[in-house]
């Protein structure tokens, strides 16, 4: 399976390259071609289960693997979820919720980050390891570790803002156990972490001393194409439960709403529409950062705004990466104008896409946003109604989906446990907030009837084996320095 980059069409690279590379030289995101020709035939849908439909896919882009090592992968991942079904649909009122919390750090990016590692495991030339350097803001860097725990030829660096997580967050990370992990506070917030590990990537001398040892630097972040077509699966699996359900039939277009950020999630959705999935509708639900709701509805994204930190953290971003690849795929797989729009951005900030593109997008695509009071409001609204808990990202997802739910059939995506964040949670149901999280936790607890994910119920036991803070030029001694004490 070959990849080019959005950039450029002659910037091609393998399978296992994009897995081990994250982007192209150029900056660009790997995209295969010929994606819009692949098809997943619904009426063979019907009889798979969760893990069949994950080795449907995943077979069509990582051919190279083999059917019998993707099988394996997809089952030392999806064994570490806590129910056998992966993912769970929920009828609330008139919207069906689709849970994809139930894997091991109770938020959604655990469908493809208990996966990815084994993907580049074997995507490792003999001889050679893998050394992944990821910035966090929270939920990312806790799915890696744990993804890439004790995974063998693999060695995992975590840097998260020494301040700017949730309590639950942070100690997620730091009790992590292995014996190939290690986990830093940065002093600083999240960008500057993101900066200094981008430093790291960008600094060739350093890339090659690492080489010579036959380690590779590679990514754990949401453009590598191992984190985005195991996402892909859920939206066939949700298809796949409504008819067999009777609640709708083969054939009939349903809509999507999906929280979203760097846009990883909802591209997946489009991905699974080229692949032949009947959408009628995605809808990119934002919080107070909605750049996004501003692109889809005008076909102009412009940066250009003030950053908000708001209740819904994993979604506080400008800058959404997984766009690019949307771009080329309106554009009939034009690299040259997607890298026209990508130099835009870059010089100005903003840029505005064809008309053509604007009104393809608007066929499939809707937006829309929410405050953190309307979140909350909708939390608290929800509970009492339907006795169902959505923490705020999923809270938010909920909320648009509502808005479309006379178009027919929808699934709102649920991509965190409200139990990650019960202090939000607590308030939006009008509850005292203590300092403590872990008696927010056990307040949740005993004011839903419902049990924290087990995970996090324990943290409180376990030992915080990291914590050590740094400041940003100290990356580099941090990683020489986890080579010099861990055999990979
Ligand atoms: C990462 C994340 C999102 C956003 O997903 P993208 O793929 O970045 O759009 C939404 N909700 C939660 C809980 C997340 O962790």
């Amino acid at each position: 399976m070959i990849h080019e980059s959005t950039r450029n069409a002659g910037l091609q690279c393998s399978e296992s390259e994009a897995l081990l590379k994250g982007s192209a030289e150029d900056g660009g995101l790997y995209v295969d071609r010929y994606l819009k020709e692949k098809r997943i035939p619904l009426q063979d849908l019907l009889k798979m289960d969760y893990r069949e439909t994950a080795l449907a896919v995943l077979s069509l882009f990582f051919d190279g693997i083999g059917k019998e090592k993707l099988k394996e992968a997809i089952s030392a991942a999806y064994d570490r979820f806590d129910i056998p079904e992966t993912v769970s649909l929920q009828k609330t009122g008139d919207i069906h919720v689709l849970e994809l919390f139930h894997g091991p750090t109770s938020a959604f990016k655990d469908v493809a980050l208990t996966l990815l590692p084994h993907l580049i495991s074997n995507a490792l030339p003999e001889g050679e390891k893998a050394l992944i350097l990821t910035a966090t803001s929270g939920d990312t860097g806790k799915a890696a570790l744990s993804g890439f725990s004790n995974v063998p030829r693999t060695g995992i660096l975590v840097y998260y803002p020494k301040d700017g997580t949730s309590r639950i967050q942070e100690l997620q990370m730091t009790t992590q156990e292995g014996e190939n992990v290690a986990v830093y506070g940065l002093k600083g917030n999240f960008d500057d972490a993101q900066t200094a590990v981008k430093e790291v990537f960008a600094d060739q001398g350093f890339r090659k001393v690492l080489l010579e040892k036959k380690i590779r630097l590679t990514s754990a972040n949401s453009i590598n194409i191992g984190r985005l077509m195991p996402q892909i699966v859920y939206y066939f699996d949700a298809y796949r439960q409504l008819v067999l359900s009777g609640s709708i039939s083969l054939g009939e277009k349903i809509s999507f709403s999906v929280p979203s950020g760097n846009f990883g999630d909802v591209l997946a959705g489009y991905y699974a529409y080229c692949l032949g999935l009947p959408v009628r509708r995605f809808i990119v639900a934002s919080n107070a950062n909605n750049v996004l709701t501003d692109f889809v509805r005008t076909g102009v994204y412009d940066r250009r705004r003030p950053f908000y930190k708001t209740i819904s953290p994993s979604m506080d971003i400008l800058i959404s990466s997984n766009l690019e690849r949307l771009l080329y795929y309106l554009s009939d797989e034009n690299n040259e104008e997607t890298a026209a729009y990508m130099q835009e951005l870059k010089e100005k900030g903003c840029y505005r896409i064809s008309e053509t593109m604007r009104k393809k997008l608007q066929e499939l695509f809707a937006a829309e946003y929410f405050s953190d009071e309307e979140t909350s409001a909708v939390i608290r609204r929800v509970y009492e109604k339907e006795g169902y808990l959505l923490d705020p990202h999923s809270a938010i997802g909920y909320a648009a989906a509502e808005r479309y739910k006379e178009e027919g059939k929808i699934v709102a995506l649920a991509t965190a446990s409200p139990f990650k964040f019960p202090a939000y949670v607590l308030n939006a149901l009008g509850q005292e907030v203590a300092e403590d999280e872990f008696a927010n936790l056990r307040k949740l607890t005993e004011v839903s009837g419902q049990e924290a994910p087990k995970a996090i119920a324990r943290l409180q036991e376990l030992p915080v084996r990291f914590e050590e803070a740094i400041g940003r030029e100290e990356v580099r001694s941090s990683i020489s320095r986890f080579l010099k004490e861990h055999e990979l």
